[in-house]
């Protein structure tokens, strides 16, 4: 830890012993949670997010939240609200949001231990949903649980949301949002569903990136032909599809859609200072990311930049015919699903119609283009000049025992702006315990159990510290 460190005070030293005394009780806890296969995907079993809400409410009233409820909107998967507002008016209200459901298994034989089982192996504790993002719900569990016990309610007042469709969208995040908006009023959201740039390097996330999906049908034919007897003077599908996809960027990667960088933002100084601070090793980026050959091209500000703020174009899906079905013939459309990541400042709706406009620019003669345009979230960024952030830092610091973080994230959790705006413009923290190594959304999902310790300690601290200086 660093010697400028704000120590705390006693009262919140006692609930992170509190916490720590408690931590075996938290993870079996948690274990119970995670054994319920909670997948929001299409084809699941869906009365399973019924009991991870009904779960999550016993163990919110448990940990001594006075009031823990199912919320339902109809036809949605449940969302819960908790509430423990005893520290009264005075002092700071913290929204705590994370989501009860999880991925698929995705190819369940690559698992090396039962995918809802969960099981400590070094350190960790592998199971779906472990850290993503059951333990976010561990964590506000367990946080309150532990000034309850130690002072008999938290220092600030809580309320927690738990989303039941995080995984598939949160196609009605802001439909829950309008309908309990004045019940969900607080001075700052902490959202547990984030990562840490390394293990063990605690790290608040202040930048998410916009996604924009289309899928495009490139179309030429009626049916498609035999290749002998029409290929030559009939147009192909297929190869226009490869020069229209060809034509959205460079070799460089450079996205050639005209006007696409007009409102990337340039680093600050600032930024850049603190992007040339982050323990980056290219070996690593290329070992951790899988890449065949090679490293990234850039220093640790090129890399970062081309992940959390710039835009990045990504050709997901290509389908015309069918691998090893198909035969000699001129294929009469082809299909491709293209994505573009956005950054702050980029408007999603100006660069869905950019992408849309070029692609339309291209379609040669005698082809038709189809476009279905599958999302168009905007990006998220926030600056850290309010206090929240140094206040957030010096909990993580005392979680962790590690001097904390400022980073971006390439991904997207589209809520996050619509929400901060909807509360007023609030400060978020992005918090969380997904580490590079955790497999969220992959085969063998796991949660580093020591982070996992660290960051429940570190919100233990931030309730202490919150509520003497918001
Ligand atoms: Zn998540």
């Amino acid at each position: 830890m660093s010697t400028d460190l704000p120590p705390l005070d006693a009262a919140t030293r006692s609930a992170i012993a509190r916490a720590e005394a408690d931590f075996p009780a938290t993870l079996e806890r948690l274990k119970a949670l995670v054994r319920i296969p909670s997948c929001s995907f299409a084809g699941f079993d869906h009365t399973q997010l019924d009991r991870s809400a009904e779960a999550s409410v016993a163990w919110l009233l448990a940990a001594g939240y006075p009031e823990a409820r199912i919320v339902r909107l109809p036809g949605v998967f449940p969302y819960v609200i908790a509430k423990d507002h005893r520290a009264g008016p005075t002092k700071p209200t913290v929204l705590l949001y994370a989501h009860h459901d999880v991925q698929p298994p995705l190819r369940e034989h690559l698992w090396t231990s039962p995918v809802f089982e969960p099981t400590e192996r070094g350190g960790r504790l592998y199971a779906r949903g472990a850290a993503d993002d059951k333990a976010g719900i561990a964590i506000h569990c367990a946080s309150a649980a532990a000034w309850n016990a130690s002072a008999g309610r938290p220092p600030v007042n809580l309320t927690v949301i738990l989303e039941g469709e995080e995984e598939v969208g949160s196609a009605h995040f802001s439909q829950f949002l309008d309908a309990h908006l004045s019940e969900l009023k607080a001075d700052c959201l902490v959202i547990a569903d984030a990562a840490n740039f390394d293990t063990g390097l605690p790290s608040l996330t202040t930048s998410l990136r916009g996604n924009i999906v289309l899928e495009v049908e490139l179309k030429a034919l009626k049916a498609p032909l035999h290749s002998g007897m029409w290929g030559g003077p009939v147009p192909d599908a297929v190869q226009a599809l490869c020069r229209l996809v060809t034509s959205l960027s460079d070799a460089q990667g450079r996205i050639s859609v005209p006007g696409i960088y007009d409102q990337v933002r340039p680093l600050s100084a600032q930024e850049e200072a603190l992007y040339r601070r982050l323990p980056y090793s290219a070996e690593k980026f290329a070992e951790q990311s899988g890449m065949l050959h090679g490293v990234p091209a850039g220093d640790v500000v090129d890399v970062h930049r081309k992940l959390w703020r710039w835009p990045s174009l990504t050709v997901s899906a290509i389908q015309a015919g069918e691998r090893g079905r198909t035969g000699n013939v001129v294929m009469d459309s082809g299909w491709a699903r293209i994505g573009l990541r956005i950054v702050p400042d980029m408007d999603a709706e100006r660069c869905a119609a950019a992408l849309e406009e070029h692609l339309r620019a291209q379609v040669p003669a005698g082809m038709d283009l189809i476009i279905r345009r599958q999302s168009a979230s905007s990006a998220w960024g926030s600056p850290t000049d309010h206090p929240l952030f140094a206040t957030a830092l010096t909990a993580l610091e005392h979680g962790y025992g590690t001097k904390p973080v400022f980073i971006g994230c390439g991904g997207s959790i589209p809520f996050v702006g619509e929400m901060t705006e909807k509360l007023g413009g609030i400060p978020a923290l992005l918090t969380g315990v997904e580490d590079p190594l955790c497999g969220a959304h992959a085969e063998n999902e796991s949660l580093h159990l020591a982070d996992f310790r660290s960051a429940l300690k570190a919100q233990v601290a931030l309730f202490g510290l919150l509520s003497a200086s918001l």
